[in-house]
C-alpha cells in the first residue's frame, strides 16, 4: 500500500497490534483488504493520549466530549458491509476521532465526513492534515447528509439512530449502499440497505452493536 505511518506508531505496541490483527484476521465475516488497511494505521494516534497505550485493544474507547472511538471490530465490521471499491465517494456521519474515515481513505475512497460537535471536527482536521489524508470536513449535523456532494455510493453512519433518515436514503446514489446501527439508545441492529432503483430499497439486518447516539434533526433529541 502507498501509505506510511511508520513514524507515528508507539513501538512499545507493536506486539499489541499485531495481536489484535492476528485475532481480526481469525473473524471470517471481516474482509482481508479493510484488515490490511486497519493494520497501517496507528490507532494510538486518535484516541485520547491517557489511553493510548490500550489503543490496540479490541474496545470502544475515550475521546474527547464524552464520545468514543469504534471499536476495532466493529470498524472492520462496517467496513467489510460497505464494500468499498476504489474511487467510490463515501459519506461518513460521525467523524468523531476521524479513524474511520481514515480507513475509507486508505481502501481508496473519497471521502466526505460530518460531525456535530466542533472540537472533535477541529481535531480530526488536524490529524487528517498531520497524516496528509484528502478527506472532506464538515461541521454540521449528519442526519441531513451533505446534499450538495449527494447521490454518494456508500454511506456510513458511525452513530446510533433511532431509524433510518430518510435524507440518507435520499442522498445514496441508485445501487449505492447503507450501513446504520438502528435500534433503541441500548443497542442496535446493523443495517444494510441497497439502494435497488429510486423509491426501492432492499434492507438486511445484521449484528447487534452498541453506538453513542445519533443527535439530530432526523435522530434522538437532545
Ligand atoms: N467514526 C468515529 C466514531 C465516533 S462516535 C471514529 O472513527 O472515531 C460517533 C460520533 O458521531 C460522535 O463524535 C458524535 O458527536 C457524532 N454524531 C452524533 N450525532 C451526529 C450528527 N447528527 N451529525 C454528525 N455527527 C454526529
Amino acid at each position: 500500500m502507498k501509505f506510511n505511518f511508520s513514524k507515528y506508531y508507539r513501538k512499545d505496541l507493536n506486539e499489541k497490534r499485531w495481536n489484535l490483527i492476528e485475532n481480526l484476521k481469525r473473524r471470517e465475516e471481516l474482509s482481508p483488504k479493510v484488515i490490511e488497511a486497519i493494520s497501517i494505521l496507528p490507532r494510538e494516534l486518535f484516541v485520547q493520549s491517557s489511553f493510548s497505550s490500550k489503543a490496540y485493544e479490541d474496545n470502544a474507547l475515550p475521546i474527547d466530549c464524552e464520545q468514543t472511538i469504534t471499536q476495532p471490530y466493529t470498524v472492520a465490521y462496517q467496513t467489510t458491509l460497505l464494500d468499498i471499491q476504489k474511487g467510490d465517494t463515501v459519506l461518513e456521519i460521525g467523524t468523531g476521532s476521524g479513524y474511520q474515515a481514515s480507513i475509507l481513505h486508505i481502501l481508496g475512497a473519497r471521502v466526505f465526513t460530518v460531525e456535530r460537535i466542533k472540537e472533535l471536527y477541529e481535531k480530526a482536521r488536524e490529524i487528517f492534515k498531520m497524516l496528509k489524508l484528502p478527506i472532506q470536513t464538515r461541521f454540521a449535523d449528519g442526519t441531513i447528509g451533505w446534499s450538495q456532494n449527494a447521490p454518494f455510493k456508500k454511506i456510513i453512519v458511525t452513530a446510533a439512530a433511532p431509524s433510518v433518515p430518510s435524507s440518507l436514503l435520499e442522498q445514496l446514489a441508485i445501487g449505492g449502499l447503507l450501513v446504520i446501527p438502528t435500534g433503541e439508545r441500548a443497542s442496535q441492529d446493523m443495517l444494510l440497505i441497497e439502494k435497488v432503483s429510486e423509491g426501492n430499497f432492499l434492507e438486511t439486518k445484521k449484528e447487534r452493536f452498541k453506538f453513542v447516539p445519533l443527535i439530530g434533526k432526523e435522530g434522538w433529541k437532545e
